[in-house]
């Protein structure tokens, strides 16, 4: 059995080079599996370049990777194009952007295409690919795709900050989110993180590369923090006996950082001392009103205060992540998303604005018929997501960094206020390098408009 693992590429004309982390590990596990792995990167390779099409010529079945809902046009275009260029095997596409679709949706997207299996999990891979078993993610370690990609390709990644596995899952459940959520966090092994550092420092050293530059995948890192000190120290340990230096950026909430810090006020030292130099708070505005109805009481403004200052004080960056604008964000709300951001700035914190979107494929959507709400749980109405379900090329909009558009945000007046809110903050914070966040713009279907919107996506630095 051959299959050839596709990453496909970034949705706004340029081309985005990352480590795709995901595919790393699923294609270490299908080669322990026994199964012949290739893995091309549409940014780095066209799909029509020689190497491609030798490798799709040889292959029993195709597989991509979503990212996001905003790939998954994408995705359709080049199984399009496989089509009619004759490549009729099976296509699995798997990853977080398809993980949580209803069905129903991910078959009308992939209509028409011949078969194209929505992979939400391992389940579907060994069904499709004969296997009986496939080891899990969390015992597997990368290096053997890492070993497979061409020296030119694992520079690019390896030199520049990529994601490192650690953990998945968050035990909090706020409304707007699309992570795995209400969920206890699950950590790898050691065994199969140890594998991967000591071959990842070895072979920056090898190419005189001083850095290990990493962003770590939790969701929330304090969550469970007596692991994450555990795999840190491994991270340090590793770069330190090559000689390079570790440089972590994390995700946490100001909860967990706060009780953690609470328990063992030296721990954000610490956390500095292994290498631990960007921090980034879920925040998501400063209004309790939008903090309570997504779900997101674990916030606390003076917990927020407390936090912000110990981690600055030890010298690891703030970045404070607003994700703002959510429908029904009123006026009042939005401006203290506004004034919160300006006074965090002015004491040292990064802002990372975001345009928030009430409804996403993967997240608060339509449930599959029969489905019992949640005590609680607002689901987004059929009729909300029916332009999205028409025409795949309007998921780019569900886009974070994407100002509102009438799909994403159908009241004109909320609509407004809130991309104005948006650009303010960016455009009053950047310049001073205390926002870098940058937006990206609804691509309309036609005219002069559309133009312009694709040559200033394509000009917009991309988001980390
Ligand atoms: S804390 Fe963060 S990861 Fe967890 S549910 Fe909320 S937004 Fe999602």
């Amino acid at each position: 059995m051959k299959i050839v693992l596709f990453q496909p590429r970034y949705p706004y004309g340029k081309s985005q080079v990352y480590l795709p982390g995901g595919l790393m590990n699923l294609g270490s596990r299908l080669m322990q599996a026994g199964v012949g792995v290739s893995f091309f990167d549409l940014n780095l390779i066209e799909i029509d370049s020689d190497a491609v099409i030798t490798a799709l010529i040889n292959t029993d079945e195709i597989g991509f990777s979503v990212l996001g809902p905003p790939y998954i046009d994408t995705v359709v275009g080049y199984i399009k194009w496989l089509r009619r260029h004759n490549f009729l095997q099976p296509v699995l596409v798997g990853g977080e952007g398809v993980a949580r679709l209803r069905h129903g949706d991910f078959k009308k997207w992939f209509s028409g295409l011949g078969e194209v299996v929505q992979a939400r999990g391992d389940e579907e891979i060994k069904r499709n690919l004969g296997l009986s078993a496939l080891q899990s993610p969390f015992d597997t370690s990368m290096v053997s795709m890492l070993k497979w990609l061409t020296e030119e390709s694992r520079r690019q990644y390896l030199t520049a900050e990529f994601a490192l596995f650690l953990s998945d899952g968050c035990g909090f459940n706020c409304g707007f989110c699309a992570a795995l959520k209400d969920t206890k966090e699950k950590y790898r092994t050691t065994a199969s993180l140890r594998d991967e550092l000591e071959y990842i420092c070895r072979y920056l050293k090898s190419v005189g590369h001083s850095e290990l530059k990493v962003y770590l995948s939790n969701l929330d890192a304090l969550q469970t923090v007596v692991e994450l000190e555990e795999r840190l120290k491994d991270i340090w340990s590793a770069a330190l006996r090559f000689g390079i230096t570790p440089h972590i950026r994390c995700l946490a909430t100001s909860k967990y950082m706060f009780l953690a810090c609470r328990r063992d006020p030296k721990l954000p030292a610490r956390l500095y001392r292994y290498g631990v130099r960007i921090i980034a708070f879920g925040v998501d505005g400063a209004d309790e009103e939008t903090w309570k109805r997504e779900h997101k009481t674990h916030n606390v403004l003076a917990e927020i205060e407390t936090v912000t200052a110990i981690v600055l004080s030890v010298g690891i960056t703030v970045e404070l992540l607003m994700v703002i604008g959510l429908q029904k964000d009123r006026p009042l709300a939005l401006l203290r998303h506004l004034l919160f951001s300006f006074r965090k700035a002015f004491q040292g914190a990064v802002i990372r604005p975001y345009l928030g979107r009430s409804m996403t494929p993967s997240g608060r959507w339509p449930k599959e018929t029969g489905y019992i709400p949640k005590k609680g749980e607002v689901v987004a109405r059929e009729l909300e997501a029916q332009a999205f379900l028409e025409d795949a090329s309007l998921l780019t909009r569900l886009d974070y960094t994407m100002l509102g558009s009438k799909e994403t945000h159908p009241d004109w007046k909320e609509r407004w206020l809130s991309n104005f809110v948006y650009l303010l903050i960016i455009g009053t914070l950047a310049p001073f390098g205390l926002c870098p966040t940058r937006p990206l713009f609804p691509v309309p279907r036609k005219g002069i408009g559309k133009l312009l919107a694709r040559v200033v996506n394509r000009l917009m630095p991309f988001d980390r």
